[in-house]
């Protein structure tokens, strides 16, 4: 029996309402709207349209899904990160809207080496070239920051192999494989490398050549701030999000590997949680003396973003 777009909404967002989301009506019609293979201002726009009983059914089955937690995220397969369409499942971290900054950080960091590199030749047009930069992003997780990197310096005429080298990493394997789904998804596999390691493999590709920016996302929720997260987050890989008792022992071990993997003038630019701003500098000032560390703002004003370099500050 067909029933209306309108009565499915309201019916779905009262179950919704009643099982605690606080964007009810949203979730119900952003599923709507995926079921139907449809866009959200249509179903908004015209709720007397008929839906068949098969939909109806398929609807009700992903709200069911969303009654008992699940991100919508995983729900629909899909997640929007840096204005793209990324594949998400319970393989690996849904990309957030804060990590965006991260790429633009890394976007920045590489238009200025580029900038700077042909600044360089054109002193002395002779000069040798620096080769590609190196990139690494280290726990890529869904590949949402690496694949965004490419796709966002493609559109900047930056070659991918030539300029940038990009190399993903994780130690889950089945991450490892959403990260390359993800990366041909947006035609940008070229000049990526996908490593699965615990951070970084024991010897970096092209005969161990140092690293000009790191980028990473790690765990760094503290252990005992699991269980208080919103329920859709039980749903992810704990171990995407689990930065041991003060939120920092993942960073902590990759701020460690640093000196050896960096180059003389490369940069880590780290995601961080909005109550580290002072901690994870602290935690390079011991894991790494004689180091920079500093913190960047995201789009809210929060620290999101730790800075580590070699020597000190710039005047
Ligand atoms: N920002 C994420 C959250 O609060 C944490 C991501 C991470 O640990 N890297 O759920």
């Amino acid at each position: 029996m067909a029933v209306t777009v309108g009565e499915l909404l309201s019916g779905a967002a009262g179950r919704l309402r009643d099982s605690g989301s606080e964007t009810a009506r949203l979730d119900a019609e952003v599923l709507l709207a995926d079921t139907l293979r449809t866009e959200r201002t249509r179903l908004i726009a015209s709720p007397e349209a008929q839906v068949d009983g098969a939909a109806a059914e398929r609807f009700t089955a992903a709200v069911d899904r969303r009654v008992a937690g699940e991100p919508v995220a995983y729900i629909r397969g899909i997640k929007e990160f840096f204005g793209l369409a990324f594949a998400t499942d319970a393989r690996a971290l849904i990309p957030r809207p804060e990590t965006e900054c991260l790429v633009e950080a890394g976007r920045e960091e590489v238009m200025d080496r580029l900038a700077a590199a042909a600044r360089r030749r054109g002193i002395d047009p002779g000069a040798p070239s620096d080769g590609p930069i190196r990139i690494a992003d280290i726990g890529t997780g869904s590949g949402a920051v690496a694949v965004a990197l490419a796709v966002v310096l493609r559109r900047m005429k930056v070659i991918a192999g030539a300029d940038v080298t990009i190399l993903a990493t994780d130690d889950s394997p089945d991450a490892l494989e959403l990260a390359r789904e993800n990366a041909a998804g947006h035609a940008a596999a070229e000049g990526m490398r996908f490593v699965d390691a615990d951070l970084l493999p024991p010897v970096l590709p092209d005969s161990g050549a140092p690293l000009d920016i790191v980028l990473a996302n790690l765990p760094y929720v503290r252990s005992d701030a699991i269980d208080g997260l919103p329920i859709a987050a039980s749903f992810e890989p704990r171990q995407a999000l689990d930065g041991g008792p003060d939120g920092l022992d993942v960073i902590r071990r990759l701020l460690a590997l640093l000196p050896d993997v960096l180059a003389p003038d490369g940069v880590a630019l780290l995601e961080i949680g909005a109550d580290q701003g002072s901690a994870a500098p602290a935690a390079v000032a011991q894991e790494l003396p004689g180091w920079t560390a500093t913190d960047e703002m995201d789009l809210a004003g929060l620290p999101r973003i730790l800075r580590v370099a070699r020597g000190a500050r710039p005047a």
